[in-house]
């Protein structure tokens, strides 16, 4: 009899669990699925904005066949814009969602930090060739230790944050790109742009989603509001952080993030766990 009742005591006591954890997992299902509304609701606004553009350019292209060929060019170049808007924002936000959701796979690479600076610098060059770009120079020193991430991540920070350092400097302006080493491992990178700064309160607002100062239509420097999330969402997974200084207005911008030394000794998950 004892027996029997201690099984069923513990068979109460796994169900009341079993119960908990099903409370926990509502509340995480719940809050995941407003964050999913949100998101579809800011999405769908986001998109709706340059859709509305292109609709109306091409109907004063349709309805109007006297129109002059200057103003016909003016209609083009803004409908082509806001479709190159929509591309991106649609890009950006999958990959936001690919990153948040975990269905990435990383691979963990020992990188010289100073090939992937020079690459990012190359990829935003000929991406924005068409515009004169401030000074962008490299003071990284050549002896750095390697360090360990997924190059093409990597890259992409890299190359997210510069693009916003171009987007918001003046092409009389410099951007600096320097890597030095920490103390617990790991490598801190610094962009430093000498333009519109950031509003000191503003300093963590700007890495959330859809964040952009100028509000979503004037958006004159371009750009989707999602690099900096996506870029936080790249720098928490190997463990990393990233953050921005600035002294306010037309004081110019930092930008900052961590990433861990290559450690041979180490496997993957070691060394990621060594650095957090
Ligand atoms: P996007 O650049 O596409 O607008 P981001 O998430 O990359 O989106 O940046 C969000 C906002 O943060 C920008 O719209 C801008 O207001 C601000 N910001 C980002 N980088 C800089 C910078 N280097 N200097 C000044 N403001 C910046």
């Amino acid at each position: 009899l004892v027996d029997a009742i201690a099984t069923q005591v513990g068979v109460a006591l796994i169900q009341a669990e079993s119960y908990a954890n099903l409370e926990d997992l509502n509340e995480q299902l719940e809050a995941l699925d407003r964050t999913r509304s949100n998101l579809v609701a800011i999405t769908g606004h986001e998109l709706r904005t340059p859709l509305s553009t292109i609709q109306v350019c091409l109907e004063s292209l349709a309805s109007e066949p006297d129109m002059s060929p200057e103003l016909r060019q003016v209609m083009l170049n803004t409908a082509l814009a806001d479709a190159e808007r929509m591309r991106n924002l649609i890009q950006d936000f999958l990959t936001l969602s690919r990153l948040e959701s975990g269905r990435v796979e990383w691979n963990s690479e020992a990188l010289s930090i100073n090939e992937c600076i020079e690459l990012a610098i190359s990829n935003v060059r000929s991406r924005l060739s068409q515009k004169k770009l401030p000074q962008i120079v490299n003071l990284t020193p050549a002896e750095l230790p390697l360090v360990q991430a997924d190059g093409e991540w990597l890259v992409e920070v890299l190359a997210k944050l510069l693009d916003n350092a171009c987007k918001f400097t003046n092409s009389e302006g410099q951007i600096t790109i320097a890597a030095k080493p920490k103390v617990g491992n790991k490598l801190e990178v610094t962009i430093t742009d000498t333009g519109r700064g950031i509003e000191p309160n503003r300093l963590e607002t700007v890495f959330e989603r859809f964040y952009q100062e100028e509000g979503a239509l004037r958006r004159s420097a371009g750009g989707t509001g999602l690099g900096l999330a996506i870029c936080r969402q790249i720098v928490k997974n190997w463990g990393g952080k990233i953050w921005a200084e600035s002294e306010g207005r037309d004081q110019g911008s930092q930008f900052h993030f961590t990433i861990p030394v290559f450690n041979e000794g180490l496997g993957d998950n070691q060394a990621t766990a060594e650095f957090n």
